[in-house]
């Protein structure tokens, strides 16, 4: 046995020979069921800042392949969003909308509305869209070459209606 799992874009599988009558789709509640149990699990293992520092990490991977496998990175960056828009629609992850972007200090702010991670969940006063976070990070840093974060400031479980997050390239 391997000691890391290392994932590739082919990993996900072939879902037309691998589910005939099932097909690619399923619920928003198995998708949360998967992610809020591993969020349970992991930070009784290892802590809650460790997992959140993990669901970016793993976001931001998520973000990257993305980006490669999903997205066409030579599109100037007008039409890049718009791409990135429309696929985030197509594959229920989210409805984005730019609210502020700096292009040359390469800063921003985006909504994210009927967001995939939280849209509809209980208020629990903290932001919990980790690996979005890290996904809007590994999605930009793909495209630009530059490292970016991505912080949540507004959340479903922190009582807003949409998911808002002030992005920017870091130095390094
Ligand atoms: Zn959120």
């Amino acid at each position: 046995m391997e000691k890391v799992y290392n994932f590739k874009w082919d990993h996900l599988g072939d879902l037309s020979v691998g589910r005939p009558n099932l097909g690619k789709e399923t619920s928003v509640m198995v998708y949360r069921l998967m992610q809020y149990t591993f969020k349970d699990v992991f930070s009784k293992e290892i802590g809650k800042q460790k997992t959140i520092e993990l669901f970016v990490k793993a976001g931001a991977l998520a973000g990257k392949e993305f980006c490669r496998n999903v997205l066409d990175i030579s599109l100037p960056f007008d039409e890049f969003i718009a791409e990135l828009k429309e696929k985030l629609v197509a594959f229920k992850i989210g409805i984005l909308r730019i609210e502020e972007a700096d292009k040359k200090k390469l800063q921003f702010v985006l909504t994210v509305s009927e967001d995939l991670d939280c849209s509809g969940l209980p208020i629990f006063g903290e932001s919990v869209c980790n690996y979005d976070e890290g996904f809007i990070a590994g999605i930009l840093k793909e495209y630009t070459g530059k490292k970016f974060t991505a912080k949540e400031i507004d959340c479903w479980a922190t009582g807003d209606r949409t998911c808002r997050f002030e992005v920017k390239a870091i130095e390094g």
